[in-house]
């Protein structure tokens, strides 16, 4: 049996004409979540805990993790290293007052820690995260670290690496296990990846609100182009019904447990 923790980016919908529209889509995780009995982590968006608390504290309630995932949603590349401390800083505030519990967990947004964005580690030991999932370990057009291997390991700073699972096609390394691969791969690529990925990865499946936000209308964001758009749209009708298969038959606990549980296999870190 494989063992695949359900994770969600309880984030606004960034690109959207309408961002509050993240509320409803995610209550629907919630629900499906509730409905499985499934307790996953929960990477939460510090303007989210602001704006929201009580979406928030609803996923707490449910025995998810409450994880952060950033004060705003900027790529780490794009901050200096003391932007990079504040907004973590202020993440971990606001999302463990509203939970009234302590945050171990971080992702980037966009899964941007990469060599440019390395010195993100140092700040995350000294604040007391244990763990992190913040390393798209292949070639991304946006962001992503080759040379980063795509098994767990720790980093000298002493913080767990759980990088985004990922399949190798041939040269090509694909995050299969969430957002739009997930959406749109074949089935039977993904069940050949979790296949794979479960004799060296630790495996976690990844989603946002508007990934099974089927309702809202296409349309082109300026920044992206209109083939980006697309992908960011196409089949999120399938998302839910996708998460649930996964979960249901593999299900995994939240990352904080798997990491103080202690990880088989880990590997060398980047330097
Ligand atoms: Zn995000």
């Amino acid at each position: 049996m494989a063992e695949i923790t359900f994770t969600l980016d309880l984030e606004h919908h960034w690109y959207s004409l309408d961002p509050d529209r993240f509320v409803g889509a995610s209550e629907a995780i919630l629900a499906m979540t509730q409905r499985l009995g499934v307790r996953g982590t929960v990477f939460v968006l510090g303007e989210v805990a602001g704006s929201h608390p009580d979406l928030v504290r609803a996923f707490a309630s449910a025995g998810h993790e409450i994880a952060l995932h950033g004060f705003s949603h900027t790529p780490l590349p794009e901050l200096t290293e003391q932007q990079v401390r504040t907004d973590i800083t202020r993440g971990k505030e606001i999302v463990e007052e509203t939970i009234n519990q302590r945050v171990v967990g971080y992702r980037a947004p966009y899964f941007s820690l990469t060599t440019l964005s390395r010195a993100t580690v140092a700040t995350l030991a000294e604040l007391g995260f244990t763990y992190s999932s913040s390393v798209l370990p292949v070639a991304n057009p946006q962001f992503g670290w080759p040379q980063s291997p795509a098994a767990p390991y720790v980093w000298p700073e002493g913080i767990t690496e759980l990088p985004v699972p990922v399949l190798q096609v041939r040269n090509v390394g694909i995050p299969f296990l969430g957002g739009t691969y997930l959406r749109v791969l074949p089935k039977a690529l993904i069940r050949a990846g979790i296949r794979r990925g479960r004799r060296d990865q630790v495996l976690w499946t990844y989603c946002h609100p508007y990934d099974v936000d089927a309702a809202e209308p296409f349309f082109s964001i300026p920044r992206l182009g209109y083939v980006q758009s697309r992908l960011l749209w196409l089949r999120r009708g399938a998302m839910l019904q996708r998460l649930e298969e996964l979960v249901r038959k593999n299900v995994a606990p939240p990352l904080d447990e798997r990491v103080a549980a202690g990880i088989a296999g880990l590997v060398a870190s980047p330097a």
